[in-house]
């Protein structure tokens, strides 16, 4: 099977501008960001999109929400939005999950 974009920058086959990195966890700035910031939080573990996900993964998914947290935190950011698009019709277009950290302006609702 191909690998996509973020399973290549998971095992460093192409660079990223990688923000934190722990044994299950990889963040990198967005290529094409959105907002003054934008960061993508992903599991290390090859999980397509949420809907793929199982309960066996409950650990993971806290994981990955507590990571947005922490970095927003560590990067005294306050106010984000996080951004799961599930599925090429909800705007998906990289199928390997991951969560977005947008801040640095207003964002409208609803989502666009
Ligand atoms: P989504 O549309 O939710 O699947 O989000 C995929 C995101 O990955 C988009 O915001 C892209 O700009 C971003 N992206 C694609 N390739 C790269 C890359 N090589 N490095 C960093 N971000 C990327």
């Amino acid at each position: 099977m191909t690998e996509n974009i973020f399973e290549k920058i998971i095992k460093k086959e192409i660079p990223a501008d990688i923000i934190y990195e722990d044994d299950l966890v990889l963040a990198f700035n967005d290529i094409s960001p959105q907002a003054p910031t934008h960061i993508l939080v992903i599991p290390k573990k090859n999980i397509p999109k949420l809907s793929d996900s199982k309960n066996e993964d409950k650990d993971l998914l806290g994981t990955l929400l507590l990571t947005a947290k922490k970095i927003a935190k560590d990067n005294n950011i306050n106010n984000y939005r996080l951004v799961i698009n599930n599925g090429s019709e909800a705007g998906q277009t990289v199928f390997h999950l991951h969560i977005h950290i947008l801040a640095g302006r207003d964002f409208g609702w609803p989502p666009g």
